[in-house]
């Protein structure tokens, strides 16, 4: 039964029902485990390739208005330092990034009102100037004026997870926001010509593999440019600090079924996968990833980006990461893609 299931994901994952990856997610045979991971890494490889991206994660401001249950730089977290890094030390992070030989800046923060439409439109500006680097942004829910403005000054991807496409759920755990307000900024990202990333959370409390099997599907329907799945971590100092963190076995299933199911999406293996798991990445990128978040945020920001605890390599510079990873990549039989690695749904590569 599994092994014909595992066969239709490999054949034609995207045609794939909800009670189907519900059977898929509920796997717990070893056997049947190795033929989704085979099946998942040999559609990556015919889908995306052999090369694995490296994007230079920059986490500028832990300022946030947000009050997200989970997050550990939540409005309320008075534990944590708060910090908001300059328009030079975020330009003399983007140099780091560009001398070890990646394509991608990663622009992340909290919700930070600091940070306007303008400030943010002149960064991207001189960045572009600057550097040939993909500019990606993860700002959150942005009005679209700004976004349009962002699009407009060189910015080229977005992401912005959904988190949970259970609307119940997502506003349990998000008081600011609705699920509708998330999918409408991405459909407001896609029409402004941004590649856009989405993705979710495992293992938030009360998520059901029912939740778990519908986010793929939304995934798929919104037609991403890039997935990103990672286990729920609790952080001591939030609402959510004394729930069970997310299960690492049902994360890679997610990986390997949004593989199956997203097909030539990029998929990164998940800085939370990777704390929970210390083979996490040759894991991931084994199981249908080919994307990978090295930080390159500086010290002593990086430690006060503090969404959970006990981050991993959160004291290595960027340039020891670039060489580790390198290694990793290597030792697998992959390579690290060369040059800015944009969207392959958009290129419509395939291997085939
Ligand atoms: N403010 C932006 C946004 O909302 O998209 C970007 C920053 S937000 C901190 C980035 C991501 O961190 C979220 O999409 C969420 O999935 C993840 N995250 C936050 N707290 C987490 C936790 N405790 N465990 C795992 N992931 C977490």
């Amino acid at each position: 039964m599994s092994k014909a299931l595992i066969a239709k994901a490999e054949a034609q994952g995207n045609h794939l029902e909800l009670g189907e990856l519900i059977s898929l997610l509920n796997l717990t045979d070893q056997e049947a485990l190795d033929e989704l991971w085979q099946a998942a890494d040999r559609v990556r490889a015919k889908e995306v390739g052999e090369d694995v991206w490296l994007r230079g994660l920059l986490e500028f401001s832990n300022f946030c208005h947000c009050q997200c249950e989970y997050c550990g730089i939540r409005a309320d977290n008075r534990s944590i330092t708060r910090y908001r890094m300059t328009e030079d030390e975020i330009l003399a992070a983007a140099r780091e990034i560009s001398a070890a030989g990646i394509g991608t800046i990663v622009l992340q923060s909290g919700e930070d009102a600091w940070w306007t439409g303008d400030r943010v439109a002149r960064l991207i500006s001189r960045l572009k100037i600057e550097h040939d680097l993909a500019i990606t942004l993860s700002l959150g829910d942005r009005t679209k004026d700004e976004l349009l403005l962002w699009r407009s000054a060189g910015a080229d991807r977005y992401l912005l997870r959904f988190e949970t496409s259970n609307s119940a759920l997502y506003a349990k755990f998000h008081p600011d926001s609705t699920l509708a307000t998330r999918l409408n900024t991405l459909a407001e990202l896609k029409s402004l010509g941004y590649d856009v990333g989405s993705g979710c959370l495992v293992g938030l409390p009360g998520q059901t593999t029912r939740d778990l099997a519908l986010d793929l599907l939304l995934g798929r329907d919104l037609e991403l440019d890039m997935f990103g799945v990672g286990p729920f971590i609790p952080h001591p100092d939030t609402p959510l600090g004394g729930c069970p963190q997310g299960s690492t076995e049902m994360t890679y299933k997610m990986v390997a079924l949004a593989r199956l199911v997203m097909r030539n999406v990029h998929i990164p293996v998940t800085t939370a996968l990777a704390t929970l798991d210390a083979d996490g990445r040759e894991k991931g990128w084994q199981r249908g990833a080919n994307v990978v978040m090295p930080n390159a945020t500086p010290p002593p920001y990086r430690q006060q980006y503090e969404l959970y605890k006990n981050k991993r390599c959160i004291d290595d510079t960027l340039k020891h990461c670039r060489g580790c990873l390198g290694g990793r990549i290597a030792r697998i039989g992959r390579q690290v893609g060369q040059g800015q690695g944009g969207s392959l749904r958009k290129a419509g590569r395939t291997n085939e």
